[in-house]
């Protein structure tokens, strides 16, 4: 445990007035240290980070974040929130604190009309995908499913579609928002502007989300993906060749160059697992076919290790980038 204080010690100075008292105000369950769930609900996807928290608030909307927060504020805690829980850092927790989970704030309505979407905090980009690609319609997310929507958005975005649509944080048209003084507010290009333009790329620092409301673009259900493979000693060749390619690739492929081991996944082949190499990846998000035949000199500087390019679901996309980080 990093923190001296043991996390009922904690519980036992708030009181079991307070406590009880924040217990019945919520609609949503309260997860103490002694809670059966309490080990699920303090996990981050970083494995280094273990905080314990004294109090974990399960809210269902908006109104429990608010009570979480005059609670938080009032009594002295540290607050913290979580979202998809897959910051690097694990921000997520906070020792002795109270912990905001959103993992059950996780409504997503499309219209596809329009073109919008809401999506509750407690959702992950392969949740939205899942629920937008019906209409072959998507938002700029992250590129691996399993991140938050939450965290993602408020740092920016950046994923597979970023160079025709702009990052996740590019297609917020409104938010809910509660502020430090409990309020629920909305926050738009015309209400609390100042407030919008504060979150968007300030993280949790000016209030929690407890409501998205994005635009969509027209992207999938399939596209052409760029993914291939070259030995290490060619890197000087791979490189100018993209180089020189990227000045001119529209806007519709977005690209990656990644240079290390080839990890020990289920995709790549056993006998080149721990190899070093550089891979070009990306993706074609107009017509798939076109795309294949745009990233067709990606796929020629020389002999592949691996070259598995081909038409895929965009969905499938953001499944290996998951399998990359389990
Ligand atoms: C395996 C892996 C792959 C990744 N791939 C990408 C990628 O392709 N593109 C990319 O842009 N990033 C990527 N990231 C980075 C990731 O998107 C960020 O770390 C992001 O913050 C995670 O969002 P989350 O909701 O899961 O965050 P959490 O860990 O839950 O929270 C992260 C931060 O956001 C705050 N927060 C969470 N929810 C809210 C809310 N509702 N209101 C206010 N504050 C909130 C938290 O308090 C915390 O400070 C990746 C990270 C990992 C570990």
């Amino acid at each position: 445990m990093s923190s001296h204080k043991h996390p009922l010690g904690t519980v036992a100075e708030l009181g079991e007035e307070a406590v009880g008292g924040l217990s019945k105000a919520l609609s949503g369950e309260l997860i103490l240290p002694d809670h059966s769930e309490y080990n699920d609900a303090r996990d981050v996807w970083n494995g280094l980070v273990n905080r314990y928290p004294a109090v974990v608030v399960r809210a269902t909307g908006g109104q429990d974040v608010a009570t979480a927060v005059s609670f938080a504020r009032e009594h002295g805690l540290d607050l913290s929130v979580r979202g998809g829980a897959h910051q690097q850092a694990g921000d997520a927790v906070v020792d002795n604190g109270l912990v905001v989970d959103l993992s059950e704030c996780d409504e997503i309505t499309v219209d596809p009309e329009r073109q919008v979407a809401t999506v509750g905090p407690g959702n992950r980009a392969e949740d939205v995908l899942a629920e937008t690609q019906e209409y072959g319609l998507a938002m700029p997310t992250g590129s691996a499913g399993c991140v938050g929507i939450p965290g993602t958005t408020l740092n920016g975005g950046v994923g597979w579609i970023r160079r025709k649509h702009g990052l996740s944080v590019d297609a917020l048209r409104s938010m809910e928002v509660v502020t430090a003084d409990g309020s629920l507010v909305e926050a738009s290009p015309d209400t609390n502007t100042d407030l919008f333009w504060a979150m968007r790329g300030g993280d949790g620092n000016f209030g929690v989300v407890t409501n998205f409301e994005f635009d969509l673009y027209e992207v999938g259900p399939v596209v052409g993906a760029l993914n291939v493979f070259y030995p290490a000693d060619i890197v000087d060749e791979v490189l100018r060749t993209y180089r020189d390619f990227a000045a001119d690739a529209p806007e519709e492929l977005t690209t990656i160059v990644n240079y290390g081991e080839i990890p020990a996944i289920p995709p790549m082949p056993d006998h080149l697992h721990g190899e070093e190499a550089v891979g070009l990846i990306g993706c074609y998000t107009g017509d798939p076919e076109e795309g294949m035949e745009t990233v067709a000199p990606l796929r020629e500087v020389g002999d592949p290790l691996i070259d598995a390019s081909d038409v895929m679901p965009y969905e499938a996309l953001h499944e290996v980038g998951t399998l990359m980080h389990p």
